[in-house]
């Protein structure tokens, strides 16, 4: 082989190795959308005006719609790597807990629905202890965890 032949295989093999190291790297990165949608659970919006402002501020797409006197807002969505990643930031900006139940009859107050790995997920309450915690764990495992937290 000629040293020409050899230098321009060596070539394409490294354009082919970045492509592919491109293709690897864009997956890692891939985020997911997480939207968030919020209950007006037991008669009362669990954010004010002002939470909303700050998940606006912290990049969150807030959707405003018409109300009679003022413009009110009940969804958000935002990009993260992780669902974690979101609950948490979630609750730091509202001071809100998202596993919240809220009242009998309204069900959990704060929903998140994602997709990931093409499956759609929809969370609220109690459905969310398995995502703010590292390890898997039942919803009563969580719970224990919580409980035993708050001794
Ligand atoms: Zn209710």
């Amino acid at each position: 082989m000629s040293k020409e032949i050899e230098m321009a295989r060596q070539h394409q093999y490294s354009v082919e190795a970045t492509k592919e190291a491109d293709k690897v790297t864009k997956e890692v990165n891939k985020k997911i959308l997480v939207e968030y949608n919020s209950n007006n659970s037991g008669g009362d919006w669990w954010l004010s005006d002002r939470d909303w402002f700050k998940l606006e501020k912290a990049g969150w797409v807030v959707e405003w719609r018409n109300n009679a006197h003022k413009p009110i807002a009940s969804n958000a969505s935002k990009e993260f790597n992780d669902i974690k990643e979101a609950l948490i930031e979630f609750e730091k900006i509202t001071g809100q807990e998202v596993t919240a139940q809220g009242c009998n009859c309204c069900g959990p107050p704060h929903n998140f629905s994602w997709e990931e790995n093409g499956q759609e997920y929809r969370e609220s309450g109690a459905g969310l202890f398995k995502y703010m915690f590292d390890r898997t764990c039942s919803h009563r495992e969580a719970l224990e965890c919580i409980n035993k937290k708050g001794d």
